[in-house]
C-alpha cells in the first residue's frame, strides 16, 4: 500500500511503500546483520528511514545482539523487578547499582554482561536474600522491610523446603554473605 510522505530527496511530499533489506549496524563493536524496514520513494526511488523507523531498526538489531549474548529483553527485567514489587530506583539500589542503571536498561540499553548475570541471578529469590543482606543499608528502611517480607513470601511459594526465608534463615544468609565478601 502507498503512503505519502515527505521525501528528503525530492524535497517534497511523495508517495512512498515500505521495503526490507539486510543492513548491518555495529553493536558494542560488532558488527550485527539484520532486516531493516525504510521507504522507498515512488517519485526518484530514494530510500530513506525517518526516525521512528531508524529506532525500531536499531531495536531489531538489538535484539538479534541480545540472542546472540543471552541479554535479558527489557522486558525480562522489568518482570524480575516487579516480582520484587520494587521501584526501578529502588531496584538499581538493592543490586549496588547507580540510580538510572535499571531505567537505562528498561528503555532499551543493553545491559554489561556482569549486570546482565546478575539479573538472571536476583531472579531467584534465594539469591535474592543474599543479596538483600548484603545490600539491604543501600534501601530506606520501610522500603528493606517491604522487600524482605516480599522475598520470604516467594521462597515459601516456591516451596523451597521448611525454615527457608524465615529471620532465622535471613541470619544463616547473613554469615554466609559475610564469609563470601571475605578477601582471600
Ligand atoms: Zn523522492
Amino acid at each position: 500500500m502507498n503512503k505519502e510522505d515527505f521525501c528528503p530527496y525530492c524535497e517534497e511530499i511523495t508517495r512512498f511503500r515500505f521495503i526490507t533489506k539486510q543492513e548491518t549496524l555495529p553493536v558494542m563493536g560488532e558488527p550485527v546483520e539484520y532486516q531493516a524496514r525504510v521507504r522507498r520513494c515512488a517519485v526518484c526511488r530514494g530510500e530513506y528511514a525517518p526516525t521512528e523507523l531508524e529506532e525500531e531498526n536499531f531495536k531489531t538489531a538489538y535484539t538479534i545482539y541480545r540472542r546472540r549474548h543471552n541479554l535479558l529483553s527489557p522486558e525480562q527485567i522489568r518482570v524480575i523487578r516487579e516480582k520484587y514489587g520494587l521501584s526501578q530506583r529502588n531496584f538499581s539500589r538493592f543490586l549496588g547499582w547507580g540510580d538510572i542503571t535499571v531505567h537505562r536498561y528498561e528503555a532499551g540499553a543493553l545491559p554489561d554482561a556482569a549486570y546482565n548475570v546478575m539479573l538472571v541471578l536476583i531472579d531467584d529469590p534465594l539469591n535474592a536474600l543474599k543479596v538483600f543482606m548484603l545490600n539491604r543499608n543501600n534501601l530506606a528502611p520501610g522500603v528493606a522491610e517491604k522487600l524482605k517480607k516480599r522475598i520470604q513470601e516467594l521462597i515459601r511459594k516456591d516451596g523451597r523446603g521448611p525454615g527457608y526465608g524465615d529471620d532465622e534463615a535471613c541470619g544463616a544468609a547473613d554469615n554466609l554473605s559475610s564469609v563470601s565478601v571475605k578477601e582471600p
